[in-house]
């Protein structure tokens, strides 16, 4: 329910929470069948959902997790969108995305300190450590995507995000993640450089399709510090929209015309990547932000597609590498006061984390909460374990007034096998094997997690990933308290035992300082 608060999911009337058509549920009657078979729900029975489909409630132990979900899977050979659309129209199948299916999607702000380290660790690499005085150009400010401009201004740079849609514009203004609309290429490069000069954060909204934006500011000589995108490009049918194409014409085109609209969409992604490598070329820090745009423009043709790196292997693998990755927690009370007190724990927890600090300070500050109140901040092995303790002590103790839902992002260290993303250009070559992911949701269900999910296909589409996700609740009793020491430690250690296994030598070290045993691992 969360999932689909109105100030939550993009779609709520249709179910759709994020990232094209991820959704919550497979339709309405499979919602509210959820809801009755949670709500009768004994606590030692585990519901089953297939695709959005509660399917059967067995008797299992209270340990065990209450609900098990398998979301978008397909063997193999038949893993494709054609074949997935095929079913999902006959009423088989839901496209799961990551957290959508998964329950556990909070907003905007669950991707933004991942956006935000991303940003942070390019303007380390290439600006100074700050993007003050820079330009950075994106496209698509949809529900994840829609966390990049305030990333970008928490580390003091201007944005232009190209958006074809104005009212995700709107939505991002008025939730406090974007400053301002721009409806003309001029204008916005205008507030863009007048702010850049001044050296003052600004994040512009731009109404327009990035497939004509970005030739056009080639055309007129403007080339910014940075350029990346995160349009749905993963769904062609969905989630991209061609060049001189309306909204309007694209929805009709998608129901009676579903092939012409894929044609024109995979067109426009390769004129969109052919100006990001332009800009590249004279000069720009580009890179791929996680949503396949460069796959599709290779289908199409355009042989240095990957000349652009991938945003995990150039800023986030060394976090993984030490089971870091997006730790996320909500207070089901719906107070936001219970968060102020998680957010109090976690600083004193962790005195020593400048990083940790700066960001739970700019977090409070900036981050207007959407639906139930609920944070985020990347934490690794060890200390995942140390804060869900915690938090379950504080509702023991009366401290918080309800139970808290602590989950994560599937994209996290252990949880994910994604060769053009998360495990792209892995040490030893294993980007597609995905035993890694399957493993983590077998050992989330075996510590006890409260829901566990597997899926396929989210973040870059159909044949492009496996993942799984995990949430646990801290309900402040001793038996939560166990499970949540088992589980935030087997989750973050998949990481560590992945990367280790591949062989980074950060992985092996976490692995050894931490005691995580591994049979074939380095003496
Ligand atoms: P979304 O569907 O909510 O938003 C996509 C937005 O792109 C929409 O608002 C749409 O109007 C806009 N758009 C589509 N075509 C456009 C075009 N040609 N020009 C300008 N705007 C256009 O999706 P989302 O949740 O924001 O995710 C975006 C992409 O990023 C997805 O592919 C997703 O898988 C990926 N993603 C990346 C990360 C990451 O950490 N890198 C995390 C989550 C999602």
């Amino acid at each position: 329910m969360n999932n689909l608060d109105p100030e939550v999911a993009e779609h709520p009337e249709s179910l759709v929470v994020y990232g094209g058509i991820g959704r919550a549920a497979r339709n309405w009657a499979c919602f509210d069948a959820i809801v009755r078979s949670l709500q009768a729900l004994e606590e030692n029975e585990t519901l089953l959902i297939q695709s959005g489909k509660p399917v059967a409630v067995f008797r299992t132990h209270r340990d065990a997790p209450r609900v098990l979900l398998a979301n978008s899977n397909l063997v193999p050979a038949w893993a494709n969108w054609e074949h997935f659309h095929e079913l999902d129209r006959r009423g088989l199948m839901m496209y799961g995305q990551m957290t959508a299916g998964s329950w556990i999607y909070i907003g905007s702000q669950g991707i933004v300190q991942g956006t935000y380290e991303t940003f942070a660790e390019c303007a380390r690499q290439h600006f100074g450590g700050t993007l003050q005085g820079t330009i950075t150009v994106t496209a698509g400010l949809g529900g994840m995507g829609g966390a990049q401009p305030l990333a970008v201004t928490m580390n003091g740079g201007v944005l232009i995000g190209v958006e074809a849609d104005r009212s995700r514009i709107e939505k991002r203004i008025a939730t406090r993640y974007c400053d301002v609309l721009a409806e003309t290429l001029e204008a916005a490069l205008a507030l863009a450089q007048e702010a850049r000069d001044a050296g003052r954060a600004l994040s512009v909204g731009l109404v327009g399709n990035a497939a004509e934006v970005l030739p056009q500011m080639l055309a007129q000589g403007f080339v910014p510090d940075i350029v990346t995108d995160q349009t749905s490009a993963h769904d062609p049918l969905n989630g991209y929209l061609p060049a001189g194409c309306s909204l309007e014409e694209a929805a009709r085109l998608r129901a009676q015309q579903p092939q012409e609209l894929v044609r024109r969409a995979k067109a426009g992604m390769a004129v969109h990547v052919e100006a990001m490598l332009e800009m590249q070329r004279r000069g720009a820090v580009a890179f791929d932000y996680g949503n396949n745009i460069r796959q599709a423009a290779c289908d199409e043709g355009v042989a240095e597609a990957f000349a652009i790196p991938g945003f995990v292997p150039a800023y986030i693998r060394p976090q993984f590498c030490r089971g870091r990755g997006p730790f996320r927690w909500a207070a089901l009370s719906g107070d936001p006061e219970d968060i102020r007190r998680t957010d109090e724990a976690v600083l004193q927890l962790f005195p020593d984390d400048e990083g940790l600090h700066r960001w739970i300070g700019m977090a409070r500050q900036k981050i207007a909460f959407q639906g139930l109140p609920s944070r985020i901040c990347w934490l690794g092995y060890g200390e995942r374990a140390l804060f869900g303790r915690k938090i379950n002590d504080m509702v023991a103790a009366g401290e918080l007034s309800a139970p808290i839902v602590i989950g994560r992002d599937h994209l996290d260290a252990g949880s994910v096998a994604s060769p053009n993303r998360e495990t792209e250009s892995m040490l030893d070559g294993s980007d597609a094997v995905a035993d890694w992911p399957i493993l983590n949701a077998l050992l989330n269900t075996a510590a006890g997690a409260s829901w566990v999910s597997l899926h396929h296909g989210g973040g870059v589409g159909m044949g492009y990933s496996i993942h799984a996700g995990m949430v646990v609740v801290a309900d402040g009793t001793p038996e939560a308290a166990e499970r949540l020491e088992r589980v935030l430690t087997t989750d973050p250690g998949m990481g560590v035992v992945r990367h280790a296994d591949a062989g980074y030598d950060l992985a092996v070290e976490t692995a050894k300082t931490h005691g995580i045993i591994r049979p074939m691992g380095e003496q």
